[in-house]
């Protein structure tokens, strides 16, 4: 029978049947059905037992709001047909007192969503079909449990009354009774019970409990259409990007019950094990109990399998109850073929008769994942790009650091932002020299400051882990840290210092330099003292589909680093390249400060070079080590990025030292410090800026790129391929310019050392003008990299730095679906890039592209990357895997 018919031909179909008697919709209909309407209607379609009943679809919420809180005109005779369907399959009556039909009315947005209206259960009963009940199962227990859960249900969700007052009248008629479990009260009991209920109800609503079962429906249906527009509700889908306008289904479906007795349960199980990937039936269940009963923590549930049992366990389900335990398992199998993945299951047993109530795609760890995919490709359930598919490359990153232990006892300090993932506990430092000192004394140390900048870097490698008070997602703490893969939590609101005498302050505690305290930079969570973590395992499973997504990628994925100690981790990580060596991090060294600082200070060009023949050898050095850990691959060098004014000191007395230091007198150094402050440094004077007007920084730079590249081809089996970038470039002269001092000195070091390098120079593209540009800058430049961290910052004018301040208030406004720091923005910096990869290669066709932003390890912008075509992505290297399998997912996606 179809729903049109079903409805008495009405024109609009607002109700969908399922059940043996015909089934109307399927497992695609999830859009009007929601998600469990949609799968009951799927499992009672190919021939599971599923229990009669009937989707109210989302369109009638949909027309619900639409129109003032009312119901279309069909609905009640639709929804009487559909209940009179419902009785016929089951030889029951709703409201008859001789056979009564009880139903659940379930809630069911397309998106599994907590914060909507519980399911009722045991609705259609009342006085009188409460006695029928009894008398018909000769079960006087069984009814007024049925009953009693009943009332609860109804009065908590629908009527609004305190759930805990029905608890309390149970929890003393135990007492009263000597029981300790439910299942031990008597029939008479529970019927005292009941009437404690409806007393309650009269209370505390005002109202008595309905005792008309249509009035019961509708009022169950209506509260979960409500509950669509709940508080709750709202905050969830917000948080979740779900709109209103999907809006939420209701089930109504004939009960079976799980609570008639010793060959009655229920139960909920996973089709593989959600948290291993291990291919083995997992769950649990009780016996002589009701729907929540499991989850809800009223009894200890027991094991479905004898495997699963352990010491001192009751009878697991395959011993209890060995037949419909088999039948079971072959639902499990079946299942799992049909979806073609790992389910979630309910399912009840009545009477020794099994019963299936829902099924949806099992939420799994990201080991679990892994292990789910690659074990179904090799079974043959599902072909190699959908395991890839499978996989979400943001939760490999739980794989990569230790996490906290799960079982561990925590006390939470306060929360801010899950910068950077992984667990690490230490002594508190407040300084970056003391992080370095105490590290290099054997201590574990959190590095907690106000905000980071560049001279951190050192107590920021030595540190377990940072925290700050100020700055977001991608304010330096938080881009350094997953660089190195530091646990980082930025953003702590809720931290104070107080510089004299050395405390710090985190709500109402009081710490100090030295005390205890565990960061979890996956959650943002700050916890006092210090919380077990756990080392991550790198499972089989994770290495075969690192494997595959590198056979089905089209980018290549490089990695942005430039200690010796990250690039090292990275190429495990698979890095294919690095995309980003940011050569001023390498200045800020002890021994090199020094010399950079003196050439600050120097007061003409011959001081300058004075003091950068100084750093040339430790530059080259640092390239040396670099290109032999490559070995080969490409290494993309940009030249000194940052304001010269970032390399000062902040105090007098340490200026002081600089300018003794550097021979000139402490008034000069002031004098020139001041001079070189900038009141907008982001857009001050930076990037190749600086080789415009010290062409000498370049030359050096360049010097020390040749010079390794040179000697380490010498030795090496792959020649070095170096890539020298200019930063922050606007136009192709800056670019030309810049090329013209790297060209003469890679002609220079290749002649003094007789050895030739293959080498090319290109630019940045950060600027929307660069972006505009493009093929001027092509001419010039023999690739680019989309620096796309700043060109958000510039095209959206938006500092990175001060975003965190109120860029939420902009994502929960919607003006920005996400952060665009952390995802890019498609419709702006994206048309930027976009423009800029089309006029890129209209003026030189073989022109390379890649992106160094952070968006090179977001998964999300990845798949934009693959649209337009660019040849790499890089991203820091704990995000390496990530890339990879992101960058295969886009593939496919795009169908490349
Ligand atoms: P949730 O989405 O919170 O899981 P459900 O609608 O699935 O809510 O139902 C809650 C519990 O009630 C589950 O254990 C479910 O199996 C059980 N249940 C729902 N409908 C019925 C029914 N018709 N007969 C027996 N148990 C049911
Ligand atoms: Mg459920
Ligand atoms: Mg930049």
């Amino acid at each position: 029978m179809s729903a049109k018919s079903s409805a008495g031909g009405a024109s609009n179909v607002w109700v969908y049947n399922f059940g043996a008697a015909g089934t109307d919709g399927d497992s695609s209909m999830r859009n009007l059905l929601g998600g469990k309407g949609a799968n009951l209607a799927e499992m009672s379609g190919i021939g599971l037992p599923v229990p009669p009943g009937f989707t109210i679809t989302t369109e009638v919420c949909t027309h619900f709001y639409d129109n003032g809180r009312q119901y279309p005109d069909e609905l009640q005779d639709q929804v009487r047909a559909a209940i009179a369907r419902i009785e016929k399959e089951t030889g029951a009556g709703f409201a008859d007192p001789d056979n009564p039909l009880l139903v659940s009315v379930r809630s069911g947005a397309r998106a599994s969503m907590p914060g909507m209206m519980d399911t009722v259960l045991n609705l259609g009963l009342n006085d009188q079909t409460a006695a029928g009940l009894a008398a018909r199962a000769d079960d006087t227990r069984f009814a007024y449990d049925s009953y009693r859960r009943f009332i609860q249900m109804y009065g908590d969700v629908v009527m609004g009354v305190d759930h805990g007052l029905f608890e309390d009248a149970l929890e003393n008629m135990k007492l009263k009774n000597g029981v300790f479990d439910d299942t031990g009260l008597t029939g008479d009991d529970l019927k005292v019970l009941v009437d404690e209920y409806k007393d309650i109800v009269r209370a505390e609503a005002d109202e008595a409990f309905p005792q008309d079962p249509w009035a019961q429906l509708w009022g169950a249906v209506g509260a979960v259409f409500a509950s669509w527009m709940n508080a709750r509700a709202i905050t969830y889908r917000r948080l979740n990007n779900i709109p209103a306008s999907w809006g939420t289904a209701v089930n109504v479906q004939a009960m079976v019950f799980g609570n008639m007795g010793d060959d009655c349960a229920t139960g909920v199980a996973f089709t593989r094990n959600p948290s291993t990937g291990e291919n083995s039936f997992y769950g649990e269940f009780l016996i002589n109990a009701q729907g929540e009963d499991v989850v809800a923590g009223i009894r200890t549930p027991l094991p479905l399998t004898k495997a699963a049992r352990q010491d001192g366990d009751g009878e697991s389900m395959e011993e209890a109850m060995p037949e419909v335990f088999a039948q079971l398992d072959a639902v499990r199998l079946q299942l799992e073929k049909h979806y073609t993945d790992m389910q979630d299951l309910e399912f009840t047993v009545q009477q020794g008769k099994l019963y299936m109530l829902q099924t949806r795609s099992g939420k799994r760890t990201a080991e679990a994942a892994l292990k789910m995919a690659v074990d179904m490709a090799e079974e043959g359930l599902i072909t190699r790009d959908q395991a890839l598919l499978r996989v979400d490359p943001n939760a490999l990153d739980q794989l990569l650091h230790p996490t906290l232990d799960p079982n561990a006892e925590k006390v939470v300090l306060t929360r801010g932002l899950p910068a950077s993932p992984g667990a690490a506990c230490g002594q508190i430092v407040l300084s970056a020299d003391k992080a370095e000192e105490m590290a290099a004394g054997g201590h574990q140390v959190i590095l907690v400051r106000l905000e980071t900048s560049p001279e951190d870097i050192h107590g920021m490698h030595a540190a377990a882990g940072i925290l700050t008070a100020r700055g977001g997602m991608t304010s330096h703490a938080a881009v350094v840290a997953r660089g190195m893969g530091r646990a980082c939590v930025s953003g702590a609101g809720d931290l104070r210092f107080d510089e004299v005498s050395g405390k710090v302050f985190i709500q109402d505690s009081e710490l100090a330099e030295g005390d205890i305290i565990t960061i979890d930079g996956s959650s943002g969570e700050v916890y006092l003292g210090s919380v077990a973590t756990v080392q991550p395992r790198m499972s089989g499973a994770f290495g075969i589909i690192m494997e595959w997504a590198d056979g089905r990628r089209r980018m290549a994925v490089r990695t942005n680093a430039e200690t010796p100690a990250d690039a090292r981790v990275a190429v495990g990580f698979g890095a294919e390249g690095i995309g980003l060596c940011r050569t001023e991090h390498m200045f800020f060294d002890q021994d090199r400060i020094v010399a950079m600082r003196q050439m600050i200070m120097a007061a003409d060009t011959e001081g300058r070079e004075a003091a950068l023949a100084k750093l040339l050898p430790m530059q080259r050095q640092d390239f040396v080590e670099l290109f032999e850990i490559m070995a080969g691959l490409p290494v993309t060098i940009r030249l000194l990025d940052p304001p010269l004014h970032e390399f000062l000191p902040h105090s007098a007395e340490e200026l002081a030292d600089v300018a003794s230091a550097a021979g000139v007198s402490t008034e000069t150094a002031r004098q020139r410090a001041l001079k070189l402050a900038e009141s907008n440094p982001m857009l001050g004077h930076r990037g190749c800026r600086l080789a415009i007007t010290y062409p000498e920084i370049c030359r050096m730079q360049a010097r020390a790129i040749f010079e390794a590249a040179c000697a380490v081809a010498k030795t090496a089996e792959k020649a070095p391929v170096p890539e020298v970038m200019v930063p922050l470039a606007a136009t192709a002269k800056e670019v030309a310019i810049c090329k013209a001092v790297i060209d003469q000195e890679a002609a220079a070091v290749m002649q003094e050392t007789g050895q030739t390098v293959e080498y090319l120079v290109g630019t940045m593209v950060e600027l929307p003008r660069a972006a505009i540009r493009a093929n001027d800058l092509a001419s010039e430049a023999e690739f680019f990299s989309f620096g796309t961290n700043d060109l958000t910052q510039t095209a959206l004018g938006i500092s990175r730095d001060d975003a965190g301040a109120f860029l939420h208030d902009y994502t929960d406004a919607e003006i920005y679906a996400t952060d665009p720091f952390v995802s890019i923005d498609r419709d702006g910096v994206g048309a930027l890039v976009r423009m800029g990869v089309e006029l890129g290669r209209e003026q030189r066709p073989d022109i390379k592209l890649g992106i160094c932003g952070e968006h090179g390890g977001d998964a999300a912008s990845i798949t934009f990357f693959e649209e337009v075509g660019l040849d790499y992505v890089s991203c820091s290297p704990f995000r390496v895997p990530a890339a990879r399998l992101a960058s295969a997912q886009a593939a496919i996606r795009a169908g490349h």
